[in-house]
């Protein structure tokens, strides 16, 4: 489903992706775990088309992402083929990221209808359905304000199904939540990656969690993967210096 060849990514002198090869197979549940700044959020904003890149080669289902070289950098090219593409991914943010202005439903339906041209009839019985499956279906005209925390964070979840997507990204889902909020994001996350079929990449520090829904833990370190493997390997029995210390400040 995806695939990052050699990819070079660097903000001015500083090489943030150092020719990362990068690998998740249709239905697979993978976290990536790392100290901070060690390019986490970057490999999940190139796969959104929110960076560009500076070398290497992104597949996203069997298709590159990038074309153009301009000034020195890929380009993600073609405004057709970037839709496509993002059809394909759903992100959730740490800062959930709702339209403030718009009622919990609207912001459910909004992309349905603006991007998949759908009607506002099945927008609203798709928003039906994915904000019964987060728990919210009694918050439906609610403004993002009037909600905590953890809903808004479900709200954000809910969003990005409703586009049906073939792949869901997380990047630090709960950081931004206060701890008795944590477990309502992470019951719904799990229950997607039981009982869908999604393809799931998630960047996170909730090691328990990460050793429950994982098929596989990569640990990054300077835009590289220093280990990978089952979530008892890399988490439970870490080979390399660098995961076994950085795992340290978890317990
Ligand atoms: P992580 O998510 O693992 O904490 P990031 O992928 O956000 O790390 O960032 C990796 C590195 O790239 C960090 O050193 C960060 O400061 C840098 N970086 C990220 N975004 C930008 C940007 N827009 N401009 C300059 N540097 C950036
Ligand atoms: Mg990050």
């Amino acid at each position: 489903m995806i695939r990052f060849e050699k990819v070079v990514k660097k903000f001015g002198d500083v090489t943030v992706l150092d020719e990362l090869d990068f690998d998740v197979r249709k239905g697979e549940k993978v976290t990536i775990i790392g100290p901070s700044g060690s390019g986490k959020s970057t490999v999940l904003r190139i796969l959104m088309t929110l960076e560009n890149i500076n070398e290497g080669v992104i597949y996203v289902t069997g298709r590159p992402l990038w074309h153009e070289e301009k000034n020195g950098e890929l380009v993600a090219a073609g405004e057709d083929h970037l839709r496509e593409m993002r059809k394909e991914m759903g992100m959730v943010f740490q800062q959930f990221n709702l339209f403030p202005h718009m009622t919990v439903r609207r912001n459910v339906t909004e992309a349905p209808v603006q991007v998949l041209k759908l009607s506002k009839e099945e927008a609203n019985e798709r928003a039906d359905t994915y904000l019964e499956l987060v728990g919210l279906s009694d918050q439906a005209d609610k403004f993002p304000s009037q909600l905590s925390g953890g809903q808004q964070q479900r709200v954000a979840i809910a969003r990005a199904l409703a586009m049906r997507p073939n792949i869901m990204l997380f990047d630090e889902p709960t950081s931004s939540l206060d701890p008795e909020l944590v477990g309502e994001v992470l019951n719904v996350i799990q229950r997607l990656a039981e009982e869908h079929d999604l393809t799931m990449l998630l960047v996170t520090h909730e090691m328990q969690f990460a050793k429950q829904i994982s098929d596989r833990v990569c640990f990054f370190d300077k835009g590289k993967i220093v280990e990978q493997g089952t979530p008892d390997e890399v988490l439970t029995n870490p080979q390399e210096p660098r995961t076994q210390e950085f795992l340290k400040s978890f317990i």
